[in-house]
């Protein structure tokens, strides 16, 4: 709780030292230019100004008077020059640190955004970890204290606790796959063989649910990350058919154009409301709809993590759905013409 504040007083803290920096770096130019610019000027003044050169006419005054007026007029030159820089010095300090502060302020504001992501991310992983423990811890310490439980009741609470320990599993390996993602080799990938894979990691649940898993012929090749891209449609199918209903059906397709294959997953299921269809994307989301469904081992992390896996393969992922009428995801990659 403490936290946040703190937080915002550490950038704070580091946009004022950026500007410190900002500001002496164009402090030191400034007072650089003055420097030279005095020398050059004052040398130009006193050559200007100078003894009188052979062929040069004298006028009225003697030599003294002369060497007078001429070092009265390069005195009072320099004088208004060093006035004239002093100014020119402070608005460089006055324009600079305000100049310094905005660009400061714009050198940190996407490492700040980025924190302030990480610290959300970190507390909701946090928030998610804490409920199958608590549970799990629960069930062990009324287990422990029933003094008369059967072999049978202990037997209950760690099949119980084994299931809380298998969406643990769940979620630590998503949340390990998120954080570790990197740029991805990318080699040409059958679209027809990368279906089939994914499709074969949901076929229990769809036999479960009986919901028919239809797909058409896509003879095309991609340019892709061939375990990715199956991790990536293994998500949407998994969301398809939780997010349906028994006996429904879930139709995976494919188009081509020249430069590009669209993949798609289309269910009929619960669908998901237009204002909801944005935010199923970032990280921890879920739609109320799915929330009040049987359905609610997810976490929310499956969609970023499909989208992040796109973009690495320089994708695009989107949905176009319907409250109550199902829902079509659309991964689109760059095809590999041959
Ligand atoms: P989850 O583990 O909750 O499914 P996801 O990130 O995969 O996490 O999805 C985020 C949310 O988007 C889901 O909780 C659900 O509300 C919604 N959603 C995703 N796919 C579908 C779908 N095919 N039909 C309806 N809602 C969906």
């Amino acid at each position: 709780m403490n936290g946040l504040p703190k937080k915002l007083g550490m950038f704070e803290s580091a946009t004022l030292r950026l500007t410190a920096w900002y500001t002496a770096l164009v402090m030191l130019l400034s007072l650089l230019f003055s420097v030279v610019l005095y020398g050059v000027a004052t040398n130009e003044f006193g050559r200007a100004l100078g003894p009188m050169r052979p062929g040069e006419i004298r006028m009225f005054l003697t030599d003294d008077d002369a060497q007078r007026v001429r070092t009265k007029r390069l005195e009072e030159s320099s004088n208004r020059l060093i006035v004239s820089l002093l100014v020119f010095n402070l608005a460089v300090l006055a324009g600079g640190s305000v100049l310094s502060y905005w660009l400061a302020r714009r050198t940190l504001r996407p490492i700040q955004h980025a924190h302030e992501a990480q610290v959300q991310f970190a507390s909701d992983a946090a928030h998610e970890l804490r409920t199958p423990l608590a549970v799990m811890q629960t069930e062990i310490e009324v287990g422990l204290r029933d003094k008369h439980a059967s072999t049978a009741g202990h037997a209950a609470t760690l099949r119980s606790n084994l299931e809380e320990i298998g969406r643990l599993r769940t979620l630590t390996d998503l949340l390990l796959q998120l954080a570790s993602l990197q740029e991805l080799p990318r080699d040409t990938v059958s679209v027809e063989a990368v279906v089939e894979t994914a499709l074969a990691h949901v076929q229990p649940l769809a036999a479960s649910k009986q919901i028919t898993l239809e797909s058409s012929k896509m003879p095309y090749e991609v340019v892709a990350h061939f375990d990715s891209l199956a991790d990536l449609l293994t998500i949407l199918f998994d969301n398809a058919l939780k997010y349906s209903p028994a006996h429904s059906r879930v139709m995976v397709d494919a188009t081509a154009t020249d430069k590009w294959v669209e993949l798609s997953v289309a269910d009929q299921g619960i669908g998901i409301a237009e204002h909801d269809q944005a935010k199923i994307f970032e990280r921890f989301y879920r739609t109320d709809e799915s929330r009040s469904k049987e359905n609610s081992d997810g976490y929310g992390l499956g969609l970023s993590l499909a989208q992040r896996l796109c973009e690495e393969m320089k994708g695009a992922l989107w949905v176009k759905s319907r409250l109550g009428q199902g829902s079509t995801f659309t991964v689109k990659l760059p095809r590999k013409v041959v």
